[in-house]
């Protein structure tokens, strides 16, 4: 994949960019292994001072970074803008809460024969980022924050589409105050990532991606025995019960279903409706659907812009053309658009059935499959029949159903009465082909922390 910033809206190359040499890549890593051993010795309010400048940047410097996103890859410019409002919101969660993750957790000395015995949290050094495009601000913050938080440095290799976004990480963190390598883009292509893991200074790597790249990623850092997090691919169930208040459950269906123009690993995808509600839920979700505005993205009036790249709208549209093939019913959509832009309409499949790709691929664009059951076991059956495992989405308002739905479901994140999202304060990861570790909270801090156990006798 060419290294380029490709205007979705137009399909025209804007910019181009040279991979770096094997030589430039080496010294990058060089500087962040440096960067490492002096970023260990800074201490947690300093590096909060510097993750604060970088809020206060991200916040001053908003409208351009997030036109910046909508040129690289067509999210709609209000949804870049409140991309880049979380990014700065996420550093200074860390800044102010980082001092009590990583302060030393005290255990029982006397159970185990000490005299004083605790657990103390360490940066384990360079650390490798493989993101991609679809929040291309917010992807690699969640990974930076807690990361250069803990002391620890960065190395990005983000997705080829978005070059423009990696360099303005790079810049931010250095203006910010962090010292020259904490954080650097590194502009290559997936072939160059086998090498960087495998160099003996890189320490981990923390994946956002596809499934495929995840094990790939994997494989390597298997043989390297480095940790991995790895944050995959989701065909998120979105469950209607005959309790659910319908027009909220249609209303954030279809937000669900159309954030990022559809392109969004937690976005729900199967609409899993009791029969009792199925038609009602059905005519309001395809006329909710029907009735988003397909256009410019910086258009403030535009709903949804146009997908990331021509093979991504082939493959969306690919996949529904096999469903109907097969004997699937369209509600609305469905039909490719003439005329430049990779633009695609919000569509609504229903009667579908295992022959069909829809029924067990992840569909990264505004397409809805609407799944019709009989009972709370065959939706948890559907829900769970995916070997995905990211996010989940019930609606009910029986308080009985909704625990049964937090166990139930097969997910790491279970949303009930509302759409899947990340939250700085909330762990946020996949079970299954979804991937595994943890992004968010303490608990992803503490992914890339050597959990130090300290016995003093
Ligand atoms: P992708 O092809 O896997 O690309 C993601 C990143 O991985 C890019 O930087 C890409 O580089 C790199 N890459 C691709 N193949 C690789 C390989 N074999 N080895 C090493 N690196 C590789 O994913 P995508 O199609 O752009 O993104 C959409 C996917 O990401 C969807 O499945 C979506 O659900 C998932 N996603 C998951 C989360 C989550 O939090 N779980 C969030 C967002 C997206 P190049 O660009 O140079 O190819």
């Amino acid at each position: 994949m060419p290294i380029a910033t490709t205007n979705p809206a137009t399909g025209q190359v804007l910019k181009s960019y040279d991979a770096m040499s094997d030589e430039q890549v080496d010294a990058a890593i060089e500087r962040a292994d440096l960067a490492f051993q002096q970023l260990r010795g800074t201490t947690i309010a300093q590096r909060g001072r510097w993750l604060v400048a970088a809020a206060d940047r991200l916040e001053a410097e908003r409208d351009e970074t997030a036109r910046l996103m909508t040129t690289e890859m067509g999210k709609t410019y209000a949804a870049a803008k409140a991309e880049v409002t979380k990014c700065a919101t996420a550093c200074r969660f860390y800044a102010a809460h980082a001092p009590e993750m990583l302060a030393d957790e005290p255990a029982d000395a006397e159970a185990v024969t000490a005299r004083r015995a605790f657990v103390r949290y360490q940066p384990i050094g360079p650390v490798l980022a493989v993101m991609p495009w679809n929040f291309p601000l917010w992807q690699v913050m969640r990974f930076a924050a807690p990361a250069l938080m803990a002391g620890n440095t960065g190395l990005l290799k983000h997705a080829s589409n978005v070059p423009q976004t990696a360099l303005y990480l790079e810049d931010l963190f250095r203006r910010a105050g962090f010292g020259e390598g904490a954080f650097s883009t590194l502009l290559v292509g997936s072939e160059a990532v086998d090498r960087i893991l495998s160099d003996p200074r890189v320490r981990a790597a923390t994946l956002t991606g596809s499934e495929r790249a995840g094990r790939s990623i994997a494989q390597i850092a298997g043989r390297e025995l480095k940790k991995t997090v790895l944050e995959l691919g989701g065909s998120d169930p979105f469950v209607v019960m005959p309790s659910a208040d319908l027009d909220r459950a249609a209303e954030v269906a279809t937000t669900a279903r159309c954030q990022n123009n559809g392109q969004s690993c937690i976005a729900a995808k199967r609409f899993i409706v009791h029969t009792d509600v199925f038609d009602a839920f059905a005519e309001r979700f395809a006329a909710n659907m029907a009735a988003l505005r397909v256009g410019d993205p910086m258009d403030e009036r535009t709903d949804v812009g146009p997908l990331a790249s021509a093979g991504g709208r082939d493959e969306v549209h690919a996949q529904v053309q096999d469903a109907v093939d097969h004997g699937a019913t369209v509600l609305c959509g469905g039909e490719l658009p003439a005329g430049e832009g990779w633009f695609y309409p919000p569509t609504v499949v229903t009667d579908l059935t295992p022959q069909m790709r829809m029924w067990s691929e992840e569909v990264f664009g505004p397409v809805a499959g609407l799944y019709r059951v009989s009972s709370y076991d065959e939706a948890i059956e559907v829900a769970n029949g995916t070997s995905f495992g990211l996010g989940s989405n019930a609606w009910t308002t029986d308080p009985a159903e909704q625990e049964r739905f937090a166990t139930d479901l097969d997910a790491g994140n279970v949303f009930i009465n509302g759409m899947t999202t990340s939250y700085p304060e909330l762990p946020f990861g996949g079970v299954k082909n979804s991937g595994y570790g943890r992004e968010l909270s303490a608990i992803g801090m503490r992914e890339f922390c050597n959990t130090k156990t300290v016995w003093v006798g």
